[in-house]
């Protein structure tokens, strides 16, 4: 049989065109004496995390938004980390709040998300900004998932009628994915750890969406040909970063694939981007 290689989503090349967007409508904004702020909170010295806020911060630059970083100590207490996302509530400037994840155990996440602003949640974990998607009335929506759409709208292919399938049902990633498509009308199949027969559910996708954390996990077996394959998964093997998809399998029947790196991270910046540039659109009103 004759095998196409998939053509490549290029998460960054897309999310440059959006920076590039997003950059015009923050001059604009501040041509009208708003500038878009994001004030991003980083608990502890995990390097990841610490990374992760890094390129956030940069990224708010190249595009004209102020971004400020609040660096907490490990011992920090929930409450202090609650008034210090209080101020930012209050703070005029900032359009946006990110509290970046993992927090330490003795901080209650939930406790923290539902502290911030609906209006200023960028990140969209806040339960108002969950429930709207959840009732189809989205208002920030979770970068990943959000990105994950625009990948997959990318490649010109109708959303709506196609069989959808999601790997993982995390908060931030799987669940609204597939909210996401659904409300696009796919119809979605949301896989876990529990799933039966995970492979033949997988073959079902013309859309397949794969965040379960595990390299390499979905080989071409799993794959029906001609399939939109996108993967959220950024695993650290000896080699460096890996998805969830085995690439160079899976891009031999896949229509269409995206790459680790350079698929979905930079996209979800880019959401990130266009979170805080649409809160301040909303707040300027
Ligand atoms: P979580 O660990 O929160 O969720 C993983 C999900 O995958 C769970 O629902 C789990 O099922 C499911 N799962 C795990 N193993 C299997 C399996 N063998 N078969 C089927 N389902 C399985 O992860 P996240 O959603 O936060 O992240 C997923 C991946 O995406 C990670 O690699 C993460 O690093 C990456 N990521 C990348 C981002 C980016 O910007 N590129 C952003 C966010 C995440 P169950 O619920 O039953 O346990």
């Amino acid at each position: 049989m004759l095998r196409v290689a998939a053509q490549i989503i290029d998460g960054k090349a897309l999310a440059q065109e959006i920076r590039a967007e997003l950059r015009e409508q923050a001059a604009a904004l501040q041509a009208k004496g708003v500038r878009p702020g994001l004030s991003v909170f980083l608990v502890g010295d995990d390097p990841a995390s610490a990374l992760y806020v890094k390129n956030k911060h940069r990224a708010c630059e190249s595009v004209g938004v102020f971004s400020e970083e609040h660096r907490l100590p490990v011992t920090v207490s929930q409450d202090e980390l609650i008034n210090l996302v209080l101020a930012a509530n209050f703070n005029p400037s900032i359009h946006g709040i990110l509290v970046q994840l993992p927090l330490p155990n003795h901080i209650d996440k939930r406790a923290i998300i539902e502290t911030i602003a609906a209006e200023k949640d960028v990140d969209g974990f806040h339960p108002y900004n969950m429930g709207g998607l959840l009732q189809g009335n989205p208002r920030a929506v979770a970068c990943t998932p959000k990105g994950v759409v625009k990948m997959i709208e990318s490649t010109g292919m109708s959303i709506a009628v196609k069989r959808a399938v999601v790997v993982g049902r995390s908060q931030i990633v799987g669940k609204p994915a597939a909210m996401l498509l659904l409300e696009r009308h796919a119809t979605v199949t949301i896989c876990h750890s529990r799933t039966q027969d995970l492979a033949g559910r997988c073959r079902e996708a013309d859309i397949l969406v794969v965040a379960a954390g595990k390299a390499k996990m979905i080989d071409a077996a799993m794959v029906k040909p001609g399939a939109v394959v996108i993967d959220v998964g950024m695993n650290l093997v000896d080699t460096g970063f890996v998805g969830d998809v085995d690439f160079e399998t899976v891009s031999k029947v896949a229509g269409w694939i995206s790459p680790v790196p350079g698929g979905v991270g930079p996209m979800t910046i880019a959401m990130l981007l266009e979170n805080t540039v649409e809160a301040t659109v909303r707040a300027a009103k």
